[in-house]
């Protein structure tokens, strides 16, 4: 009974349908096709991310309209650039068999004159974003007047971008008589007024919480303190060395610090957000199909229904703002049969959130633990014991052999293992030898770990931007100039002409040591404390000029004596970035 042949398409889709290695129509296939292809009517599908709602509109439409005429007969509205590439080229692949098909893609970013050319040739059908599209229209270089079909794609997603005015424009000027499709997610108000304005008593279908891939997703959560977020998200990636991930972050802004963060220390990151070029983010989805980037930080929108198979964890930095989001997100794993994991970093005040997220997708979250440090190191030990196991020696090792031979003539076997796992070993042994513990402690609101800790001190240091400097330069130029490790400078702000930075209370000596007349170029550099942080004895000493979160007081040049031209380090005041990994 569930099979495509049922369902009323022709044999040449059907061809297509056993080349795509589809088995059984999924269940918005089932539900929407046949009463496509029968009859001329609006439709309002719900269903979620993952759930073949391409197909479900794409097939009647490939069949329905008239591949001998050039005339644009079907648009196919979509919110993101990406979706609309991947609509185009699936519809490609289910009319593979219809000779004359020109599916044409329109959306921002791209030559609008190629865009216009392609669907002069003659495009049947048009996957547009709506902005583009609205601009193609007043140019006058597509004419959707004569079109049989309209398919609005993720119409809540489209709604949440601001579509609302651009679509009704768009809408304005197809003929009444076509039919309109509308697949959503979820159906806000919004949709539903889009519904009743646009649509005449459209067929309705609902696809429960059916999603291909939601029931292969397991779903975690770990409590942390609202400053452990960042860490946490570390001993995740440590703990599962072979990880290939979406980030979710709730803004652009704090896509770019993660990624930026993970990058710096040493992980194989990229980011995903509005603010990329075009180019920009083609290139990081390349890198990160080619798995050259194992941890993908993505804002929503941009990483909306991307469909890169193999994805192992789904890790919402933050919650969404809209519950339903959530579902979208943790879409993105478990695809073609995997299994996978979606798993939410919260604080305290959050975990209310995760009982409205597990009454939403009927599942039950499992609470775990943030990993200590012994056992990712432990974890990091076996991989790199599997992986040296795993790897093929390659010959030209041969020719030197005999002189790493002598080498080691007197080391035992024992001693040279030991010796070779010290050698990545001791990287994350030394990083995570004293590290803290991150859970937030049971039946305790307000307290959290990383309160505990903040025994720190900010500093005024007189380089900013103007200087060539931004905050990672100036972390890695801090770091490398006082001989600190990751994480020993934090909080890095970089102003135009001057910068403000953290360290452990216990570096305040050295730093002021350090800085204590040294010279960068030729100039004196002046650090001063501006704030000391400190459980045991709170207090401070000097005065205060500026508390270095964006109020400053007086002038930051303050001290006078210069008692000497001592010079530290190289002077390049272009610090050099160094990689770990
Ligand atoms: P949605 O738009 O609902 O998020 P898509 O249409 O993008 O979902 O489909 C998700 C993935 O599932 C795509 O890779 C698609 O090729 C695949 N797919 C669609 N229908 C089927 C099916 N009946 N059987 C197997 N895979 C399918
Ligand atoms: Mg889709």
């Amino acid at each position: 009974m569930n099979t495509f042949q049922t369902l009323g398409l022709e044999a040449h889709l059907l061809q297509a349908v056993s080349d795509l290695g589809f088995e059984t129509p999924s269940e918005v296939q089932q539900k929407a096709i046949p009463k496509l292809l029968k009859e001329e009517n609006d439709l309002v599908a719900l269903a979620q991310t993952g759930t073949g709602k391409t197909a479900a509109f794409g097939f009647p439409m490939l069949q329905k309209i008239d591949i001998n005429s050039r005339t644009t007969q079907g648009l196919i509205l979509s919110p993101t650039r990406e979706l609309c590439l991947q609509i185009t080229n699936e519809l490609k692949l289910y009319g593979k068999y219809c000779k004359g098909l020109n599916v044409t893609a329109i959306y921002g970013g791209a030559s609008i004159t190629e865009q216009a050319k392609k669907v002069k040739r003659g495009a049947q059908i048009i996957v547009a974003t709506p902005g583009r599209m609205k601009d193609m229209i007043s140019r006058r270089l597509v004419d959707i007047s004569k079109i049989d079909y309209a398919v609005l794609d993720e119409a809540d997603e489209m709604l949440n971008m601001g579509f609302f005015e651009d679509i009704k424009s768009i809408l304005s000027f197809t003929p009444d008589e076509k039919s309109t499709w509308l697949f959503s997610a979820t159906m806000p108000k919004e949709v539903a007024v889009i519904a009743k304005k646009f649509m005449s008593s459209p067929i309705e279908i609902t696809i429960g919480h059916k999603n291909i891939g939601s029931k292969n997703v397991s779903h975690e959560y770990y409590m942390v303190g609202s400053r452990d977020r960042y860490p946490a998200l570390k001993r995740l990636a440590d703990a599962n060395p072979n990880i290939f991930a979406v980030v979710f972050c709730r803004t652009k802004r704090d896509t770019q610090k993660v990624a930026e963060k993970l990058i710096e220390d040493g992980y194989n990151a990229g980011s995903l957000h509005g603010d990329l070029s075009q180019n920009q983010r083609d290139l990081v989805m390349k890198s990160f199909r080619n798995k050259q980037i194992q941890m993908l930080v993505a804002t929503d929108v941009a990483a909306r229904g991307i469909d890169v198979e193999d994805i192992t964890h789904v890790i919402n930095y933050q919650l969404p703002d809209e519950i339903e989001t959530y579902t979208h997100r943790s879409g993105r794993t478990g695809r073609a049969g995997k299994t996978g994991l979606s798993i939410v970093i919260i604080t305290k005040s959050e975990q209310r959130r995760i009982k409205t997220i597990e009454k939403m997708i009927q599942k039950q979250f499992v609470k775990k633990e943030i990993p200590d440090g012994i056992l990712i190191c432990e974890i990091q030990l076996k991989a790199l014991a599997h992986k040296i196991n795993d790897t093929e020696i390659n010959g030209e090792i041969d020719n030197y052999l005999e002189e790493i031979k002598t080498l080691f003539s007197n080391t035992t076997k024992e001693e040279l293992i030991k010796k070779f796992f010290s050698v990545e070993f001791t990287r994350f042994f030394n990083y995570y030898n004293k590290a803290k513990n991150l859970n937030v402690p049971k039946g305790d609101t307000h307290f959290s770990q990383s309160d505990n800790s903040d025994n720190s001190a900010r500093f005024f240091i007189n380089i900013g931007k103007k200087d060539g400097y931004d905050w990672m330069q100036m972390k890695d130029f801090l770091r490398d100039s006082l001989g600190l490790s990751q994480g020993d400078v934090f909080k890095v702000d970089v102003k135009d002409s001057f910068s403000f930075f953290n360290t452990e209370i216990s570096y305040m000596p050295k730093v002021l040591e350090f800085f204590n007349d040294f010279k960068l170029n030729g100039r004196y550099i002046n650090v001063e404390i501006t704030e000391k942080k400190d459980r045991s004895r709170q207090r401070r000493r000097g005065k205060q000029k500026h508390d270095g979160y964006g109020n400053r007081g007086k002038s930051g040049r303050g001290r006078s004596t210069r008692s000497s031209d001592f010079k530290h380090g190289t002077g390049s005041s272009r610090p050099r970035r160094n990689r770990r990994r």
